[in-house]
């Protein structure tokens, strides 16, 4: 069986790995290039995009901000999974809270905004401070500006407003602008839905961001009541959209109720621990869904943390002694903050997985990694 990936990154060569035990073989499609790669060894094939899709038995992908054109050729086909809808939900900030509100699945107060009178009326409505999001094109907290102050109004306005000039009629721009939410804490689901529309969910998982960007996640530390409430927006979010394969939803945790972040139609960066902490991974999962295959169990085998490496080509080899370790890298050449690899760590208890990373925290410098012995001390103490 032959799957093709809109996207040629680590979801995919992950997507890849996991599939290679299925005996079903991954290719991929740079959007950047317009050409179809081995997500794994980067060898590029000869075969054209279309070539690509009739060869194919199933189509995915593995990021939302896929060209409208491929979008289209891939939906004609039949066979793209979990279809140009979702994918398109996913990648515009304006269709996801559209599709919040229809669900009726709680989320930030919001506006959207497409000019500045709407801009001076969710300042009044919404008050400061505000998170204000480009609806297109944003990721990794890139396209948000924070307006915490009416003396910031002018100037976050004359960026916005460029980006508001930069769509074209065929795709327009807008923004959304959110009340700033005073969490206590980031969680996510991820869960995969097959196409008869049975869910099976993981573990929700705990997420640290720094400067925007995912740098560490814990699973295993959820109580039912929080369990269950985004299990519901799961099901509700996936049924709306008639979802198959694997969903991500981001979420606030405000004092025990989750409001929705985001939602990411694909396999997760909050889901790299399933690897090692669950029996299938959400990479072998999704594959298995688009594949209309039997999905595997999603439940907890045993606590586990994941640390994202950023910007750095290599880790202290130390790392790979401490008991429960393994290492998952995405074989890319290093930029500053770049998405180079993850460490992922399972322990038999929450404590001992404070213990072992207490262990990393020595060895991996709070600079690059920030958050581990907190973490680690948070585990040890509870
Ligand atoms: P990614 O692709 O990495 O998930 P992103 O660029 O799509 O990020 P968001 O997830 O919307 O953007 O926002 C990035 C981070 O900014 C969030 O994880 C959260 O920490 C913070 N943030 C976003 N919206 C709000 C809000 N309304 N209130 C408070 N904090 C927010
Ligand atoms: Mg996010």
């Amino acid at each position: 069986m032959n799957i093709l990936v809109l996207g040629a990154g680590q979801l995919a060569r992950m997507m890849s790995l996991s599939a290679t035990h299925l005996d079903i073989n991954v290719l991929a499609y740079d959007v950047g290039s317009k050409t179809v790669i081995n997500p794994v060894t980067f060898t590029t094939t000869s075969e054209s995009l279309q070539q690509a899709i009739a060869n194919a038995d199933a189509i995915t992908a593995e990021f939302e901000h896929i060209p409208l054109d491929v979008l289209t050729v891939c939906q004609q086909s039949g066979k793209f999974y979990p279809g140009a809808e979702a994918i398109a939900t996913g990648g515009d900030r304006a269709k996801e809270k559209a599709l919040l509100e229809k669900t009726k699945v709680a989320c930030a107060p919001f506006k959207i905004i497409t000019d500045k009178p709407h801009f001076l009326s969710a300042i009044d409505e919404l008050g400061l401070p505000l998170v204000v999001k480009t609806c297109q094109a944003g990721y990794d907290g890139k396209g948000q500006w924070r307006v915490k102050s009416e003396a910031e109004i002018e100037t976050i306005w004359a960026e916005m407003s460029a980006f508001l000039q930069a769509g074209t009629d065929a795709q327009p721009h807008s923004i959304v602008a959110e009340k700033m939410i005073p969490f206590d804490r980031e969680v996510s689901i991820i869960g995969v839905r097959t196409k008869n529309g049975d869910c099976k969910i993981y573990p929700l998982t705990e997420n640290q961001h720094t400067n925007g960007v995912l740098t560490l996640s814990i699973a295993g530390k959820e109580k039912a009541n929080i369990q269950a409430q985004a299990e519901d927006a799961f099901a509700k979010l996936a049924n709306a959209l008639d979802y198959v394969g694997v969903l991500a939803i981001e979420f606030f945790d405000v004092d025990g109720e989750l409001l929705v972040n985001e939602i990411a139609p694909r396999v997760h960066n909050s889901g790299h621990w399933t690897q090692q902490g669950a029996h299938v991974s959400q990479f072998e999962n999704h594959i298995r869904a688009v594949a209309d295959l039997p999905v595997g169990d999603t439940s907890l085998l045993r606590p586990t943390a994941m640390i994202n490496v950023l910007g750095q080509d290599h880790i202290p080899a130390q790392v790979l002694a401490v008991s429960g370790v393994t290492s998952h890298w995405y074989g890319k050449s290093a930029k500053p903050g770049r998405k180079m690899g993850h460490i992922n760590v399972s322990a038999g208890s929450l404590h001992q997985l404070g213990e072992a990373l207490a262990e990393l925290a020595e060895i991996l410098p709070e600079a690059d990694y920030p958050g581990v012995m907190d973490t680690a001390q948070q585990l040890i103490l509870n």
